[in-house]
C-alpha cells in the first residue's frame, strides 16, 4: 500500500480510482491487461518491438517484449557529425535485432525536437539534423513501421509503463543530470503538445530575468535544479566557511568541486553538502508546485545522477512543493518518488511507443 500523502490524505490507489472512474483500475501485475485496453481488437501474437536510442557517442538498441523486458541488445559507437552514417547504423541495427524474430515496429529515440507526427526531427543538438525526415528515410529501407521520439519522452514513457509510474495515469518525470530533462504523461498518454515539442520541463522559467540558460532564455529551472546548479550551490556554501568547510577542503585539494565529490559528502551526511542539496530540492519543489497546478499529476518522479541521493533529495522537494502550492490542503496531493529504471529506459520506452503505435492502427 503506497504511503499516504501528507495533507491530501488520499492514497494513490484511491486517486487512480477517483481520476479514472474505476474504468481502468490498476495493480502492479496488470500490464498485460493494460495492453489489451490499448488494443482491444485483433492483437497480433507477437508484440516484440525494437527500440533504438541515438546518443552523442553511441547508438543503443534492443528487441523488447510486451512486458518491457529486453530480449536481445546491441550497441555501437557513432560519429554524431555524420547523419548518413547514423542512418546506416540504425538500419543495420534494426536488421540485426529483427533477424529471425517477429517484430511489429521500431521506435527511434534521439535528443531534439520531433514533430507531432513522430516523423521529422526539427532540430537535434548533437546531430546535424534540421527538418530531417528520418522516419521516411528509415521506412524506405526497412520493412517496419517506424516512430521517432524525443529521448527524454521515450525514457519517461518507460518509467510510466514499467517503473515508478505504472500505477498512475498522470505523471511528471524530471531527470536531474548535467541539465534538467523530463517528460509528462497525462491521462495515460505521453504529452507532446500541438507541434510535438512540448514537455521541455527543464526550460520552464522559475526566475524572471534569472541566470542565462543554454537554451537562450533566462531563469529556467535547469539553472537552479540541475547537477551543474548543485555544483554552483556547493561552491557558494564552501565559500561561506562554517558548515562548508569539508566542501572547501575538497575543493582546495582537487582544485575544483566535482559532482562526484559532492555526492560522496552528501551520502556521508556532511552538513554543507546537504545544505546545497536542500537548496536544489527547494527549487525543484517550487517548480513541481507550478507544474502540479497545471497538470495535476498523481506522481512526480526524479531520475538522473542526483536522484541517487533518494530521500535526501525528495524531502526538500516535498517541502519546497508544499510551501509554494496554491490552495494547499484543499485537494489531493501527489507522491514524490525516485525513478526505478536506470539503464535502457530510452530503448525500452522507444520500443513500447512504437509497438503501441503499430498495434493501434
Ligand atoms: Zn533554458
Amino acid at each position: 500500500m503506497p504511503a499516504l500523502t501528507q495533507v491530501g490524505q488520499i492514497a494513490i490507489d484511491e486517486a487512480v480510482k477517483y481520476t479514472l472512474d474505476g474504468a481502468i483500475e490498476r495493480s502492479a501485475a496488470d500490464s498485460a491487461a493494460r495492453d489489451s485496453r490499448h488494443t482491444p481488437y485483433e492483437r497480433p501474437l507477437s508484440v516484440h518491438a525494437i527500440g533504438i536510442d541515438i546518443g552523442g557517442t553511441k547508438i543503443a538498441g534492443a528487441l523488447v517484449d510486451e512486458f518491457g523486458s529486453i530480449v536481445r541488445e546491441d550497441r555501437q559507437p557513432t560519429s554524431a557529425s555524420q547523419p548518413a552514417e547514423i542512418e546506416d547504423a540504425v538500419v543495420e541495427m534494426i536488421q540485426r535485432l529483427s533477424e529471425g524474430e517477429d517484430v511489429v515496429a521500431a521506435g527511434i529515440a534521439a535528443a531534439g525536437f520531433v514533430d507531432a507526427a513522430q516523423s521529422t526531427v526539427y532540430y537535434a543538438p548533437n546531430i546535424n539534423w534540421r527538418n530531417e525526415p528520418f522516419r521516411e528515410k528509415l521506412e524506405a529501407r526497412v520493412d517496419l513501421p517506424i516512430v521517432i521520439e524525443n529521448d527524454a519522452n521515450a525514457a519517461g514513457w518507460a518509467e510510466f509503463r514499467y517503473g515508478a509510474g505504472r500505477l498512475v495515469s498522470d505523471m511528471v518525470i524530471l531527470t536531474i543530470g548535467t541539465g534538467v530533462g523530463g517528460a509528462i504523461v497525462s491521462n495515460d498518454r505521453l504529452f507532446r503538445g500541438g507541434f510535438g515539442t512540448g514537455a521541455e520541463v527543464g526550460h520552464m522559467r522559475v526566475v524572471p530575468g534569472g541566470l542565462p540558460c543554454g537554451c537562450g532564455a533566462h531563469g529556467c529551472i535547469e539553472q537552479y535544479g540541475s547537477g551543474r546548479a548543485l555544483q554552483r550551490m556547493a561552491n557558494v556554501v564552501a565559500d561561506a566557511g562554517g558548515i562548508g568547510q569539508a566542501l572547501a577542503d575538497v575543493r582546495t585539494r582537487k582544485g575544483t568541486l566535482l559532482g562526484e565529490d559532492i555526492s560522496t559528502l552528501i551520502m556521508a551526511g556532511d552538513p554543507g553538502a546537504l545544505e546545497a542539496l536542500r537548496e536544489l530540492g527547494d527549487w525543484l519543489g517550487q517548480a513541481c508546485a507550478s507544474l502540479g497546478v497545471i497538470l495535476d499529476p498523481q506522481l512526480f518522479v526524479f531520475g538522473g545522477g542526483v536522484a541517487q541521493a533518494g530521500d535526501l533529495l525528495l524531502d526538500p522537494i516535498r517541502k519546497g512543493y508544499l510551501a509554494n502550492l496554491p490552495a494547499r490542503g484543499f485537494h489531493p496531493e501527489p507522491e514524490f518518488r525516485i525513478a526505478e529504471l536506470v539503464n535502457d529506459a530510452g530503448v525500452v520506452g522507444a520500443a513500447d511507443l512504437a509497438r503501441l503505435h503499430a498495434t493501434q492502427r
